[in-house]
């Protein structure tokens, strides 16, 4: 059975506009989106993603203070080439160019290294991930999973989800979907859920909402049942389709109608 994957971003795709949800996930098209996508502004975020994976996952904590020369200097050189490797970028289009862009994630480095260090978000006998991935299968009878990447789980004394932002244009509720995803996995809710942020060097939580927490669920069992009755109208509108980045398919007449 085919097996159909409900990520956060899938799912905000579908609160946005099923149609596009549908375009994106469940009809073959043979358009790969990402390859044609101008990731200029994933760059910064998915770079100091990657090197802080890898000062949790491989331990680099424990060099302390060294830690930062061998991200900038070594570790940075290696990455970069290796996130970019994916990435399909216009830099014509854009007023940064690769050099200035790279001493922006250089310059960043110390500050997140500092603020890891010193927000005592090292639990060295409890459990430290970066890039934590799960796949749960939410309804096996219709193929339908539910999948997440947590950027940063930390596990002690208390449970700690963290994502990774390069900007402070976020969404509540996809920490949200990650503490549901935990709390399916594991059956509790994590202690605290937030942010780091990589411009400014900050972790920032946010307050629980019970509220927020519930409608989340029930919009992901809207989400399983309009997959298995495959259900997804289009909602166009001027706005939305104007930004919308499958307008170029989008073969609802709608799009050249749409009203605000
Ligand atoms: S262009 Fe408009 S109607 Fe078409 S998928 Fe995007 S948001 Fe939906």
């Amino acid at each position: 059975m085919k097996k159909t994957k409900i990520s956060w971003s899938s799912f905000d795709l579908w609160r946005l506009c099923p149609h596009a949800y549908d375009l994106f996930y469940l009809e073959e098209k043979g358009f790969d989106l990402d390859e044609k996508q101008d990731r200029f502004f994933a760059i910064i975020g998915s770079v100091i993603q990657e090197i802080f994976s890898r000062f949790y996952n491989d331990q680099l904590w424990r060099l302390k203070k060294e830690a930062i020369p061998y991200l900038t200097d070594t570790l940075l050189p290696k990455v970069w080439p290796f996130v970019l490797d994916g990435f399909t970028v216009n830099w014509e289009n854009h007023d940064k160019s690769e050099k200035e862009l790279y001493e922006e994630a250089k310059g960043m480095i110390p500050k997140v290294t500092k603020l890891l260090l010193g927000e005592k978000l090292l639990f060295p006998n409890g459990l430290q991930r970066a890039e934590v991935k799960h796949m749960l299968p939410f309804n096996e009878e219709n193929g339908i999973y539910l999948m997440g990447k947590v950027d940063f789980l930390f596990k002690d004394s208390e449970v700690i989800i963290l994502d990774g932002k390069a900007t402070h244009n976020v969404k509540d509720d996809q920490l949200y979907f990650y503490s549901y995803l935990y709390e399916l996995i594991n059956g509790e809710l994590p202690d605290k859920i937030g942010y780091i942020y990589y411009d400014t060097a900050e972790v920032s939580y946010i307050k629980f909402s019970a509220r927020k927490y519930n409608r989340l669920k029930k919009e992901i069992n809207e989400l399983v049942q309009a997959i298995d009755k495959k259900d997804f109208p289009a909602k166009p509108e001027l706005n939305k389709c104007e930004a919308c980045t499958l307008k170029s398919i989008c073969s609802k007449k709608e799009l050249n109608n749409a009203t605000a």
